[in-house]
């Protein structure tokens, strides 16, 4: 249920309304807006008895949400969220590009894709440093060394970084040492991970598992911003489907879903879906078009010699392409792609 406050609610009436929230042994979660408060309430299992809260002074109007998903619905929340990382909006009329290699091998292979993705316009850096790979024997990262690499990267270019936590024990050091942290698709219902993500004070990438639905994937947001987190991210990278010529499928009709359904941003990864590089544009650029409000692209200094997902990484000249083509596109869809402040 969504308990929307008069436009003059004051703090203390806020408060009270909460309290009163509590009493109910139900958890409060304020949703300040331009206008008013609206506080969303969960922990409910059935319908709420919501006499309690209607007689209050400042209480507006008591509306019931009635998706399964709450806090990260519309229904709750109108406004677009915005997750702001430094002086980069994700969810603004811009679109972010966020590039980088899959895994950091390396200070020199790392600083090199860095320098490379700043240069033709990405606005943030990527870099696995603990690897969710499907082979035991293959490159798992370089943990702890990598976030350190990464943190060099990030001082070099001004850069921030994204990588990934792939599970509970190794989270904070990850969350102390990045900008935002990766939940990756294999983790997307790792519920204890999304729990300890959603206590984290730093913004969450979600990325949807290759047979989530879209039901799941918002479930699994639920957790992060029932947990208090507000600053997620969500990111299509390719379903499974019977497709015998790409890795994955991009389902890129799930985006316009989502932007009408969530107020958090969404954002497409061509790199993972395509799993070979020369599809890597062509999708680029037909997730702008579709309304992404960003994309996560896998750069490396020399693809050929990548030490994971090397057949879908685009050479550095490559990418400075697909920035040339996307700034050509993106204003045909009423965006432009951000560009170093
Ligand atoms: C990655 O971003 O390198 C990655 C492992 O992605 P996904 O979780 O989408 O497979
Ligand atoms: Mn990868």
């Amino acid at each position: 249920m969504l308990v929307v406050m008069k436009n003059d609610a004051t703090p203390d009436e806020i408060e009270r309304a909460c309290s009163a929230i509590r009493a109910l042994g139900l958890v409060p979660h304020p949703i300040p807006g331009d206008t008013r408060t609206a506080i969303g309430v969960t922990g409910n299992r059935g319908a709420i008895d919501a006499t309690a809260l209607a007689g209050l002074p400042a209480v507006l109007e008591l509306i019931p949400v009635t998706k399964p998903y709450k806090l990260t619905s519309r229904e709750m929340k109108s406004a677009d969220t915005v997750v702001r990382i430094g002086s980069v909006e994700i969810g603004g009329p811009e679109v972010i590009v966020i590039a980088g290699p899959c895994s950091v091998e390396g200070a020199e292979q790392t600083l090199a894709a860095a320098h490379a993705v700043k240069r033709a316009g990405a606005r943030m850096l990527r870099g696995g440093a603990f690897k969710p790979r499907t082979s035991p024997y293959a490159f798992q990262g370089l943990g702890g060394a990598a976030l350190d690499i990464l943190a060099r990267a990030r001082a070099e270019t001004g850069l921030p970084v994204v990588s990934e936590a792939v599970d509970t024990d190794r989270f904070d050091d990850v969350a102390a040492a990045v900008d935002v942290v990766q939940i990756g698709a294999r983790n997307m219902q790792n519920y204890s991970l999304l729990r300890h993500a959603g206590r984290a004070r730093r913004p969450v990438l979600l990325k949807r598992w290759m047979s989530g639905t879209l039901e799941e994937f918002l479930m699994a947001a639920e957790y992060l911003l029932s947990e208090g987190n507000r600053d997620v991210i969500l990111c299509e990278r390719g379903i499974r489907a019977f497709s015998d010529y790409s890795r994955y499928t991009l389902d890129l009709s799930i985006v316009p879903e989502l932007k009408r359904i969530t107020h958090l941003p969404v954002i497409v990864d061509p790199s993972h879906a395509a799993g070979r590089r020369d599809l890597v544009l062509p999708l680029a650029r037909a997730a702008v078009a579709a309304g992404a409000d960003g994309l996560l692209i896998e750069v490396h200094p020399e693809p050929d010699r990548a030490l994971s997902d090397g057949p879908q990484s685009l050479s550095p000249a490559m990418f400075a392409e697909l920035m040339d083509e996307l700034r050509v596109l993106a204003p045909a869809v009423r965006r432009e792609i951000a560009t170093a402040a």
